[in-house]
């Protein structure tokens, strides 16, 4: 299949979103840059179209998809009824990076909902998506657009290393504005439930909504409990490297990176850093780089699956990433971060 390339990084491009609204509408796949990561996107009431996504992903059949609206008014026809909370989520978060799971009407299919008889709902701040939500029939489902099990794609030159000849039309909007994925919260089991961390925090939350707890399988201790989003139970995100995450005070964690970077250099193993622009001096023996300024949480959430990619195109045989557990976005971060070493952490103590 040949991928049409549309470019939109200065804004929509009316012809261009035309001509995608027609490939969803007929049942075919568009990948789009939303504010959090690209997506895949399928007509989320097509059990066909949404089909095509688990083949091109290669994605497990039962990890559902979230389905991408425009409007408030949208909800109504996939959602078998709306909580207050929902709506008062709504009014704080959207458009924006929260995804709220409710229970399904009958127009969703099972094929949208990985069998589930809820659905997950998210409506985007990124203009592009939603005149491109609009253009294809009004609900777009769209996991990101990387293929099960790599980085998800925060720039549109990731989305074709992955998905080139595979989808119709990939929409470059150049590179996106948070980096990691959506707040993931269930309404339909009680107290509400962060699912998945994302850039709107469990605080954030629990201002609009009082109470607010976390899947007890996000924590550490709940590491072997079966997560209620089906995707976060999957292997994810890892590079081919070995990844550690070293964690402790800064110096001590520098100064550990360096002591295994000099022993793998001896045993002519080569080694990557993932550092930060205050800290990537001070290692030697090591291909370094920066996933950006702990002064500025944003660019380490940005750059971080970017930053997973680019060592994938390096030698590099062990991979340290030192620990960002920054103020907003540690919890999401550090959740994506710690999949994608496979769970390996390195604890220095103060000395
Ligand atoms: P992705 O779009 O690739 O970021 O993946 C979507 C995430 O949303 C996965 O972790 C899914 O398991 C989760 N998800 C989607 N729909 C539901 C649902 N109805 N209930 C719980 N989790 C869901
Ligand atoms: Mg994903």
């Amino acid at each position: 299949m040949k991928t049409v390339i549309e470019r939109m990084s200065d804004g929509i491009e009316e012809d261009g979103i035309r001509r995608a609204g027609e490939i969803l509408r007929a049942g075919g796949l568009v990948a789009f840059p939303t504010e959090t990561v690209y997506g895949l996107g399928a007509n989320a009431l097509d059990e066909e179209a949404a089909g095509k996504i688990y083949a091109a992903k290669g994605r497990p059949s039962d990890n559902p998809l979230i389905v991408h609206i425009a409007d408030w008014d949208a909800i109504g026809r996939i959602a078998k009824e709306i909580p207050p909370e929902a709506k008062l989520l709504a009014d704080a978060f959207w458009p924006g990076p929260l995804t709220m799971i409710l229970k399904k009407s009958e127009e969703v299919p099972y094929a949208t909902t990985g069998g589930l008889d809820t659905v997950a709902v998210r409506l985007p701040n990124h203009a592009v998506a939603r005149a491109l939500i609009r253009a294809g029939g009004g609900y777009v489902a769209a996991p990101s657009a990387n293929t099960s099990g790599r980085p998800s794609p925060t720039k549109a030159e990731h989305v074709v290393e992955d998905m080139d000849g595979v989808i119709d039309m990939i929409i470059d909007g150049g590179d996106v504005e948070i980096g990691i994925e959506s707040t993931i919260v269930d309404l339909t089991d009680g107290t509400p439930t962060i699912l998945r961390p994302g850039y709107i925090n469990q605080e954030m939350l629990g201002r609009v909504l009082g109470a607010v707890e976390v899947d007890r399988a996000l924590s550490f201790e709940g590491a072997n409990l079966r997560p209620k989003a089906p995707g976060m139970k999957y292997r994810h995100y890892a590079p081919k490297a070995q990844l550690f995450i070293v964690q402790g005070p800064q110096r001590q964690v520098r100064e550990r990176i360096n002591a295994l970077a000099k022993e793998n250099a001896a045993a002519g193993r080569s080694t990557g850093v993932i550092g930060t622009d205050e800290s990537q001096a001070f290692y030697t023996n090591a291909l370094v780089k920066s996933i950006g300024s702990r002064q500025d949480e944003g660019s380490i959430a940005r750059h971080l699956f970017s930053i997973l990619r680019e060592f994938d195109d390096s030698e590099v045989n062990v991979i340290y990433s030192e620990a960002f557990d920054t103020p907003q976005m540690g919890q999401a971060i550090m959740n994506r971060l710690i999949k994608a070493a496979g769970h390996q952490i390195i604890s220095v103590q103060d000395t």
